[in-house]
């Protein structure tokens, strides 16, 4: 055996040891609130589909409409012969749901993020990041070669003092997210916008969770609060509450032209299959419309988290759809999620290093598509389970 597989078996075993490994589980789509895996029926608990768009008959049936009319693929990147009439009229009807003077679309939040920052920072640049964001703007902040600030989760003091000392002359990037992934809670966007226009730094945010379920169209968290005109950069994703795929940044014309030119993994890469934009479109105009899903959502995510807390489950700091419930061995929150999917509930065990040590996980997500004797039934089932381990009295 060469090393390096040694090497590569050894630190497998390693991650298995700390209960920290992870692996694929082959699942099948039933309707928009449950899934067949290993041949059981699940409640799922476990998807970004927030408005249940993704099972959606209209935005299947555009995205079929879309393929016949353009094809199966979109043959090249978007600079080349990729960009079917298809993306600008989505890219006007985004830019006008969000408010701003311009859309770009983007293959996914992932290369969507690292796109984003390695074009805005350089090598000589400073990037002041929360702690939990998402992976996908520490890898971009690591593409960028800028210095990483991390500042305290949503502690804009801690931000600030890191603001102070940062030479003037160096461009400064705040990035956040909205709703954090793993914890479901929010970050203070106007303290952030008093920040940047402070320090005279650009501010991103990411609004991949919130995207379609906050506003009152939809817009997210940053127009509900009208600081469209003051976050510089704001990017999102088709793939979570809209129940499609891809991702999209909006601003002002000029920066879009930027990215145009500049950003590798926007110009590097093919186009996406128009049947995604199709679905991508339908999606835009139904989370507009149907404000019921989302006030639904709301409903549920304020009643499922009352209820947990009331029976004495910890669920952190959540305030959003977005549900953890903490548990901190890996070990036990391994079988907590087994023993969920034994009564037939689909559910995440997360563990580090998607979050810090000894603060591992159950995440629960929900969804506005749940009846609720569902909903009703999974709290039992919770409660149940954590009583039977010791987790709640
Ligand atoms: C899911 C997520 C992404 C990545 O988006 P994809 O479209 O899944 O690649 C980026 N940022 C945040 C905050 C996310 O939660």
């Amino acid at each position: 055996m060469h090393s390096w597989e040694e090497q590569m078996k050894a630190e497998l075993l390693h991650i298995e040891k700390k209960a920290q490994r992870r692996r694929l589980h082959s699942i099948d789509f039933l309707n928009n609130s449950s899934i067949i895996m290993n041949g059981r029926k699940l409640l799922n608990l476990a998807s970004n589909n927030y408005l249940g768009l993704a099972g959606d008959d209209r935005l299947i049936e555009a995205s079929i409409r879309a393929a016949r009319e353009y094809g199966a693929g979109s043959t090249a990147s978007r600079l080349i012969v990729g960009n079917y009439s298809l993306y600008e009229h989505v890219e006007t009807e985004l830019a006008r749901w969000k408010g701003t003077e311009a859309a770009l679309i983007f293959n996914s939040g992932y290369t969507a993020n690292v796109g984003i920052i390695s074009t805005l920072v350089g090598r000589n640049d400073l990037v002041f990041s929360d702690k939990w964001n998402h992976a996908s703007i520490i890898d971009g902040i690591i593409l960028s070669r800028a210095e990483m600030k991390r500042y305290q989760h949503n502690d804009l003091d801690h931000l600030e003092t890191l603001l102070k000392k940062a030479p003037l002359h160096k461009r400064k990037l705040i990035v956040t997210d909205t709703v954090f992934s793993m914890d479901g809670d929010i970050a203070p966007l106007k303290g952030l916008v008093e920040l940047k226009e402070k320090y005279g730094a650009i501010l991103m945010v990411d609004e991949a969770h919130s995207s379609g379920v906050y506003g009152e169209r939809g817009e997210g968290l940053i127009h509900d609060l009208r600081l469209q005109e003051q976050v510089d950069v704001q990017m999102g994703t088709f793939s979570k509450a809209l129940g499609s795929f891809g991702a999209y940044v909006t601003g002002k014309q000029w920066l879009i032209d930027y990215f145009v030119n500049k950003m590798r993994s926007f110009i590097f890469t093919t186009a996406l299959p128009p049947a995604v934009l199709g679905s991508i479109l339908a999606a835009i105009h139904i989370v507009q419309q149907e404000t019921a899903r989302r006030k639904q959502l709301h409903e549920y995510s304020q009643y499922f988290r009352k209820k947990l807390s009331d029976l004495g489950f910890n669920i952190g700091t959540s305030v959003t759809q977005i549900v953890p419930v903490l548990i901190g061995s890996n070990e036990l929150t391994v079988q907590f999620s087994e023993r969920l999917q034994e009564r037939g509930i689909a559910a995440v065990a997360i563990r580090p290093p998607t979050v810090p040590e000894g603060t591992a996980r159950i995440r629960f997500s929900l969804m506005a598509t749940l009846t609720k004797d569902e909903l009703d039934w999974a709290i039992n089932e919770i409660a149940t389970i954590g009583q039977e381990m010791g987790i709640i009295s």
